[in-house]
């Protein structure tokens, strides 16, 4: 891991830098292009713009690590209420969560319990509900409560990430049970005893991964394919195993970040791939910019340019 990336994370938890850097005119510029707004109005109007273009949306309203049963509430009655705003519209968005930000860190039963009324909600409006992964302590936390919704929803997915030495085997695991997966290389500082600290080995494990998603045996297991990620080379070699299998573009999708690889986005749909756009949304963005900053050191030179425009 680089120099670069291991300070920007370590920063990201910072609640100092976390409380002040929020109220700063430069630094909220140079967030707006990850994100279209603070508001859930503005994830609507990114998600109608996409649609144009024949994109759909997955949204995400940022938070985590919530330690109050009241917080943790209302998040889920924002949810609830955005799937219903949602399906009223007619948009093809679907809700994705972090499991810290319904209670995970109370009570991972009282996080279960929210999650599962989102799930059938989600359900009941048609639409796939996604569970986000954190930090690697959560990784079998998360995983239980997924197989558990399995068992009450149809349409649930999960993500999972590349970086760790484990994921070959979670993938089997989900896939047999008809668990959709959203692939990503990882965003969070892991130790090398469960995590590849090599991006080259990180690389490596995606395709592995990947090759076996997109497989005529990957395919027929049922389980959602996407690949969450903005590497043009990758996204190739996916789209080029897929073909020299004769799996249709349309058996698995690409999911990218709202503001990055944009042009690539709409070459991606143009040339038939599924595409969708994670769009995020919320006051609470700092730790979440902070790891887009980490993914690609060079945007923090974004940083210091928008101080002076
Ligand atoms: C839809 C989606 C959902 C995700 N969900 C999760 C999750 O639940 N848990 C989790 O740990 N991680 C998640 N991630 C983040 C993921 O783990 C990676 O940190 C992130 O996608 C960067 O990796 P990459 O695959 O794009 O490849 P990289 O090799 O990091 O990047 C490839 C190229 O993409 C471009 N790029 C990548 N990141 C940026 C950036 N921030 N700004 C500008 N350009 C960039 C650059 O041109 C770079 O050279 C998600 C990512 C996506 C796209």
């Amino acid at each position: 891991m680089s120099l670069a990336r291991t300070l920007i994370l370590k920063a990201s938890d910072s609640t100092w830098l976390r409380e002040h850097g929020t109220r700063v005119p430069f630094i909220r510029r140079a967030v707006s292009r990850f994100m279209p707004g603070e508001e859930f109005d503005d994830m609507i109007g990114a998600a109608r713009t996409l649609a144009g273009s024949g994109i759909a949306a997955v949204y995400t309203r940022l938070g985590e690590n919530v330690h109050d049963r009241a917080e943790a509430d209302a998040v889920a009655a924002h949810y609830l209420d955005s799937i219903a705003r949602v399906r009223a519209l007619g948009l093809r968005c679907e809700p994705s969560i972090k499991l810290t930000q319904l209670g995970l860190d109370i009570d991972p039963e009282f996080a279960f319990r929210h999650s599962l009324a989102l799930a059938r909600a989600a359900s009941d409006a048609g639409s796939y509900f996604w569970v986000d992964m954190e930090q690697s302590p959560y990784v079998d936390l998360t995983l239980d409560c997924v197989r558990r919704l399995r068992m009450e929803v149809p349409h649930v997915g999960v993500c999972l990430q590349a970086y760790l030495l484990r994921t070959g085997q979670d993938l089997a695991d989900l896939q047999s049970r008809g668990i959709g997966v959203r692939l990503v290389k990882g965003a969070y500082k892991e130790p090398p005893s469960v995590a590849y600290p090599n991006k080259a080995d990180v690389d490596a494990q995606y395709f592995a991964l990947a090759q076996r998603m997109v497989s005529a045996e990957g395919r027929a297991q049922a389980s959602r394919a996407v690949f969450g990620t903005h590497d043009l080379a990758l996204i190739t070699r996916i789209r080029d195993a897929a073909a020299a299998g004769s799996v249709a573009p349309t058996a698995y999708e690409f999911h990218l970040l709202y503001g990055i690889q944009r042009a690539e986005q709409q070459r991606l749909a143009r040339e038939g791939a599924t595409v969708r756009v994670l769009i995020a949304y919320g006051s609470y963005w700092f730790p979440w910019y902070m790891r887009r900053l980490a993914e690609r050191p060079a945007n923090a030179w974004f940083v210091v340019k928008s101080l002076f425009s």
